[in-house]
């Protein structure tokens, strides 16, 4: 979402005459965008702003320092008060509107936009760090209350954009010679609950759920692939599971967090959900879609997670056989209720437990790798590979790297067969075949 809302900041600036600086000493102004759902990015950030405080103080204020993103929207006054040579502190919401709040910098005053809006339909193109695949934001924003999570006083309630606006987004990005789409939302699957109205078959459903929607943009000429993320367990319905599986653009990769494996803690986090209902949802994805990858997010040490707990996450990776899991220690967010629990876990304890899990996800990750050897698989070619020359990489379906010889500059953006000789964990080798 951040790397989205980055790349809508950028073309914004372009497009009222901004150029991007070779280096950020030569800038005049400088965005930080940033992350505040762990305690450790936050921190990078202070560190970072400190040195460019530093630099105006010393250049005589001709340097404008923005902060955008999470922290802005969670620290608010307090980053003013902590770094007064910030110029413009802005949160998420306000993304598309970083031009107009530079130009109330450049009449003086220190400026200040946190506060939730509501977010306007995308006024400039985003200035897209790749022109093969892209992101597009469906939702804005997360209706959930997640005892762990920043993200809904950040991001604000969700906000579903227009399906017109996507599909004419979408249509721009395929003519214009895109590839891929990857569909972003907090929480994708509960698209279009904030939108008018009711299906007109009668079967009571909401006007738009996230499955019409795939569907209203399946056809746009030029984009070869969609993915989407990130899905809540809650809302991934069967509906789904079959569209996906029906429509041939659909990539076969989900990424659906888990966070923890145990009942009783999944409860505390408030995710709506029990293992067996994850499971459920896995299993029936791999009926439609045996080849599926399944990538989720979890954390360890949440506050009271004893050891038998813990063992029921390392259990559910274990069973799902996921092909990727980021894991996390737990991290005491400000203004979350279970930062306030006192029964937090020792760091140690969540270190060792986090070092546990690793070892069994790589473990897991590279036995599920094993489906791909020795079989052709499609790969979307993004280029040559920047660490060996010769050597073509892309993606396949599932959302692996594959690595093969051959001349990436001139087959990017091809869709080819490559036949897999060797796997690791997230990685694939091999040659290309007709
Ligand atoms: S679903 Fe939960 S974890 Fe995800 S963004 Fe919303 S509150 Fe945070």
């Amino acid at each position: 979402m951040n790397l989205a809302d980055s790349e809508r900041m950028a073309g914004t600036l372009e497009s009222v005459g901004y150029v991007c600086a070779e280096d950020a000493s030569d800038a005049d102004v400088i965005v930080y965008n940033t992350c505040s759902i762990r305690d450790k990015a936050e921190q990078k950030v202070y560190s970072a702003l400190g040195k460019q405080a530093k630099r105006k103080r010393s250049n005589m204020g001709g340097l404008k320092i923005v902060l955008a993103g999470c922290v802005a929207a969670q620290e608010g006054e307090t980053l003013l008060r902590r770094v007064p040579e910030l110029d413009l502190v802005m949160g998420p919401h306000h993304a598309n509107r970083i031009d107009q709040l530079l130009e109330q910098v450049d009449q003086g005053s220190q400026v200040m936009a946190v506060e939730p809006i509501q977010i306007a339909e995308d006024i400039a193109v985003p200035r897209r760090d790749s022109d093969l695949t892209a992101w597009v934001n469906v939702i804005h924003g997360c209706n959930e209350k997640c005892t762990y999570c920043v993200v809904p006083n950040t991001r604000g309630v969700e906000q579903s954009r227009a399906p017109e606006a996507i599909r004419r987004e979408m249509l721009a990005l395929g003519e214009a010679g895109y590839k891929e789409v990857t569909l972003l939302g907090q929480n994708i699957d509960a698209y279009g609950r904030d939108l008018p109205g009711s299906a007109e078959d009668g079967s009571g459903r909401r006007a738009w759920t996230f499955t019409d929607l795939l569907q209203h943009v399946h056809d746009v000429p030029g984009i070869e692939r969609i993915r989407f993320a990130t899905s809540h367990p809650r809302y991934f319905t069967e509906r789904l599971v079959r569209a996906c599986a029906e429509l041939p653009k659909l990539c076969e990769f989900f990424h659906i967090p888990f966070q923890s494996g145990d009942n009783d803690i999944l409860r505390e986090m408030k995710r709506g959900y029990t293992h067996e209902r994850y499971r459920r949802i896995i299993d029936n994805i791999r009926r439609h879609m045996p080849d599926a990858s399944v990538s989720g997010d979890a954390i360890v040490g949440f506050p009271g997670e004893t050891e038998e707990q813990f063992e029921m996450t390392c259990a559910l990776v274990r069973e799902v056989g996921f092909d990727r899991v980021n894991t996390a220690a737990y991290s005491p967010r400000p203004n979350t209720p279970a930062a306030e629990w006192p029964n937090q876990i020792a760091d140690l304890v969540k270190m060792d437990r986090l070092n546990r899990l690793n070892r069994i996800v790589n473990d897991v990750a590279e036995e599920r790798a094993q489906r791909f050897l020795n079989h052709d698989v499609e790969v979307l070619v993004e280029g040559p590979n920047p660490r060996k020359s010769g050597e073509a990489v892309g993606r396949n379906r599932q959302n692996k790297l594959v690595f093969f010889p051959g001349d990436g500059n001139s087959m990017k953006g091809q869709l080819v067969n490559v036949h897999v000789d060797m796997v690791h964990a997230y990685t694939l080798f091999g040659h290309q075949v007709a």
